[in-house]
């Protein structure tokens, strides 16, 4: 009987996968039989998770790329093609936010430094949209049904004070997800579905200053966190790679332009 879950035909692109969540997601994917490439700026930090799956018998490649250029993403397709033969999956992960696009405490929208509100749009934006270009031009030639998954936030639909660029971003990889959704199953049929996971709140490198105090402790903002969410948790990353493995696979042809949140409640709670 045909596995609706099988993805171990597939070659899976992951951008940003030398960090934490698009790591997990890598691995899980690789774990799963998927070929994995893995592409991101930082080359040290990319040659080592790769060597950690080379060396598990994991089938993975690693490409240091650039999600904001246009250029160096038609090189390292080119070089992916190469090695794996076609590309059926991309998994936006690179993204993030950075403190100028961010409202401190003590700060208001007037202190904001647009210069990094410009980039943590880009970084989200055209960082996902670049690539969605470069392997979605690939994808089409691919012998399989193609898929890409974009990462938004719950910033994106619910109002999170101090995070404005982050949040402005995150509600362009919505919109980008549905229209590019529609975009290629008008031109393609199902041949290339889009969709987009919304994590909720998982500490990592980007938010761990504001949510875990020095000491170790929760700060003020975590506990608001934890209060909003019916399950009184925060995720942990490997329950982010379980609903990409959904997603990309047979057992979701006929799901696309959707934002799957995974969030333990949050974006359902009413807080009463
Ligand atoms: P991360 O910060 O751990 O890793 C991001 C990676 O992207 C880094 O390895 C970095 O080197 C790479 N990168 C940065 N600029 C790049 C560029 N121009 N080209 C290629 N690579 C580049 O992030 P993560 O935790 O893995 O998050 C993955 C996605 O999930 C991001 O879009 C993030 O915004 C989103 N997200 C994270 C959380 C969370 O709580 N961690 C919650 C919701 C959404």
């Amino acid at each position: 009987m045909n596995n609706p879950f099988d993805i171990s035909g597939l070659v899976v692109v992951v951008t940003g996968a030398a960090g934490v969540l698009a790591g997990q997601t890598a691995r899980h994917l690789a774990e799963q039989g998927a070929t994995v490439a893995l592409l991101d700026l930082n080359k040290e930090k990319l040659d080592a998770r790769v060597a950690e799956f080379q060396k598990d018998g994991l089938k993975a490649s690693g490409h240091v790329s650039n999600v904001l250029s246009e250029e160096i993403l038609a090189k390292t397709c080119e070089e992916v093609l190469a090695l794996h033969g076609h590309v059926d999956v991309l998994i936006n992960g690179a993204g993030g936010n950075m403190p100028g696009a961010t409202i401190p405490p003590e700060k208001t929208i007037f202190d904001l430094k647009v210069e990094d509100w410009d980039k943590v749009l880009a970084l989200n934006l055209k960082g996902s949209l670049l690539p969605s270009m470069a392997f979605g031009k690939a994808m089409l030639q691919s012998p399989n049904k193609c898929s890409i998954v974009n990462f938004s936030s719950m910033a994106a639909t619910r109002m999170i004070t101090r995070v404005l660029g982050y949040s402005n971003a995150k509600a362009g990889i919505d919109n980008l997800t549905r229209w590019m959704a529609m975009e290629f199953a008008r031109t393609s049929g199902d041949k290339i579905r889009v969709n987009a996971v919304a994590p909720g709140f998982f500490i990592g490198d980007q938010n761990r200053g504001l949510l875990i105090n020095p000491d170790g402790s929760l700060t003020e903002r975590s506990h608001k966190v934890i209060n909003q969410t019916p399950m009184g948790r925060f995720g942990e990353s490997p329950e982010v790679p379980g609903t990409i493995h959904y997603l990309i696979s047979p057992a979701a042809s006929f799901v696309t332009g959707q934002i799957v949140a995974i969030d333990g409640g949050f974006s359902i709670f009413s807080g009463v």
